[in-house]
């Protein structure tokens, strides 16, 4: 332990409570209780130290102001969003860390449909910003990750995030157009356009160096996001689907590739066997109703679209049975005919799969945000995800690497019940994205209790603690780090588990710190996130 451990400590034990109170309401100061705790846990694991405090600011100005109140106290603060990762993003690392909790900053400030712009507050989730945009005919590029129910846009725009819409639209990134940060001592900083003195609108990102990007993908090591602008498109009129299976990843991964590059697709996304047949033995059928009945509300009535959505669900479950290695499509266009035109050249990629029933694409685009019920498995046990992007020429070998990765750990897996499938996302034009999902036998956290809906909850076996296997998992999850690294492998949510730092040259890792230095002197803004040093 060094001095400036203790001095954190000790500062957090003396936080001048009171102060904080006047600014935000003493009923968004959490000094303690379960509550703690809870902040403190991630979808992997719960923080060695608990964080002293949470703080839950309801605006820009009192998250400046408590920002600058607790690191005047040389206290480090943490940014949370929807807490849905599992990459220790938010976990504080040292004793006396206060954790803010981003998610009263919520509101949807404008909807611009003249300049086609939507400035949201940081800590909305992507479901509120979703249902919001919708009847006015509007929408995101990217616009959400599969999280989006509870997760936030500021959580998505620090961790990086790709589902919906991102092979089409890339990361949430390539959505931004500003932001609105706080730095460490509480400065409110606008990027892009907005930040002209007289305030001519968040319009453009592009004005002089890009200091948008330079906060983006950061893992909140860098500043508070409070604010961001959007760009907006015109929803798209018309959506077809399609799926297919094939009995190899290395023909999967063609077709995924090859789509990509001719960006016929929306999304383009896969599932191997184990993570396919998993959709068999969850027997939960009705998450697949009830995620159709958004679909089918168009049909005529909700009763008739309901038994077609229950019938096609069916359906896609018996050709699910079969299945192999399976790709799932959305194409949006503007008319019906050139959704078709794209179905049909995607087809003509696909030729060395079988098409099946898209239940799961035409699904996931009826109800896009639902409760995040996959936070366990199945069978009860623990879930946990890593992930590595490469472009299209190193995505085949990546996954034979993959699989011989597990093969060669294949008793050490088996004998802690840590089973594992791999699910891969064509990002744009030009990456595939592979993550492999892992679940180990254990018990839950309260974090997941909190989480689940009870409904699904109660029907989940609960496992009793299994130290052994929590051991084997933190060393495979270590292992795994090394291998992406090894593979050369770039990582959205690198948190403060990927090796970032490690992995990059000395001038840019030089240039990378200096700049943490001048908008965090202190370097007291999420201490360890990408791999910084803690003080
Ligand atoms: C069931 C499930 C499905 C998922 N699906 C997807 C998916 O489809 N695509 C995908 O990319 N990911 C997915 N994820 C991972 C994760 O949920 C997303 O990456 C999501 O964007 C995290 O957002 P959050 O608000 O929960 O962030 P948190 O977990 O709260 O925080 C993540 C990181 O961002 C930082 N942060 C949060 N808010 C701010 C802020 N306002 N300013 C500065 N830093 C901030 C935190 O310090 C932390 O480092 C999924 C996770 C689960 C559990």
């Amino acid at each position: 332990m060094n001095s400036v451990y203790y001095t954190a400590a000790k500062a957090a034990k003396t936080m001048p409570l009171e102060a904080l109170a006047a600014i935000i309401g003493v009923e968004n100061v959490i000094e303690e209780g379960s509550d703690l705790s809870f902040y403190s846990t991630d979808v992997y694991r719960r923080a060695d130290a608990d964080a002293a405090l949470v703080l839950r600011p309801g605006s820009v100005d009192e998250l400046s102001q408590v920002i600058r109140l607790c690191t005047t106290q040389g206290i480090a603060v943490v940014p949370r969003g929807g807490g849905l990762s599992y990459t220790g993003g938010f976990l504080p690392v040292q004793a006396g860390t206060v954790i803010i909790d981003m998610q009263r900053l919520d509101r949807i400030v404008e909807v611009n449909a003249t300049d086609m712009y939507v400035t949201v507050e940081c800590g909305a989730t992507w479901k509120s910003l979703y249902e919001r945009l919708q009847p006015l005919g509007l929408r995101t590029p990217y616009f959400g990750p599969m999280s989006g129910f509870a997760s936030t846009v500021g959580g998505a725009l620090s961790q990086g995030s790709i589902f919906l819409g991102s092979t089409q639209y890339g990361t949430t990134a390539e959505s931004v157009l500003s932001l609105t940060v706080v730095l460490a001592d509480g400065t409110v900083v606008n990027t892009g356009s907005a930040a002209a003195q007289g305030g001519v609108g968040p319009f453009f990102r592009h004005y002089g160096p890009d200091l948008t990007g330079l906060f983006l993908h950061d893992a909140g090591a860098l500043a508070f996001k409070a604010r961001t602008t959007l760009r907006l498109l015109r929803a798209p009129a018309h959506s077809g689907f399609a799926s297919f299976t094939f009995t190899s990843h290395a023909d999967l991964l063609t077709a995924m590739s090859e789509i990509s590059r001719r960006g016929l697709a929306a999304e383009c996304y896969g599932a191997d066997p184990y993570i396919w047949g998993m959709r068999l033995w969850d027997d939960d059928l009705m998450r697949d109703v009830k995620r159709l009945a958004g679909v089918v509300k168009a049909g005529r009535s909700l009763l008739s679209g309901l038994i077609a959505g229950a019938r096609m669900a069916i359906k896609g479950r018996r050709a699910l049975a079969g299945a192999q290695y399976a790709m799932n499509v959305a194409v949006d266009g503007n008319c019906a005919a050139s959704v078709q035109t794209a179905l049909a050249e995607i087809r003509q990629v696909a030729r060395q799969g079988r098409e099946i029933e898209p239940t799961v694409p035409r699904a996931v685009r009826g109800t896009p945000f639902l409760p995040p019920n996959d936070l366990l498995g199945p069978k009860g046990q623990r879930w946990a995800p890593s992930h590595g992007i490469v472009p299209h020429s190193r995505a085949v070998a990546l996954a034979d690497a993959l699989v011989a990765f597990f093969a060669e750990r294949a008793e050490m897996l088996r004998e802690n019940g840590i089973e594992w499938g791999f699910v891969p996302f064509a990002i744009s034009t030009n990456a595939i994205l592979i993550e492999p999902m892992l679940y180990w036998p254990d018990a839950r956290e309260a974090y997941h209790e909190r989480m689940i809906a009870p409904g699904h909850l109660k029907r989940l076996p609960v496992l009793p603690p299994n130290p052994a296997a929590a051991e084997a998992m933190r060393l495979l999850r270590l292992d795994l780090t090394r291998f992406w690294m090894d593979q050369g492998c770039v990582h959205l949510q690198i948190g403060k588990t990927y090796r970032y730092l490690e992995s990059r040259q000395p001038t840019f890792r030089a240039l990378l710190e200096q700049i943490k230095a001048v908008v965090d002197p202190q370097g007291l803004i999420n201490p360890g996130s990408l791999g910084l040093t803690v003080p």
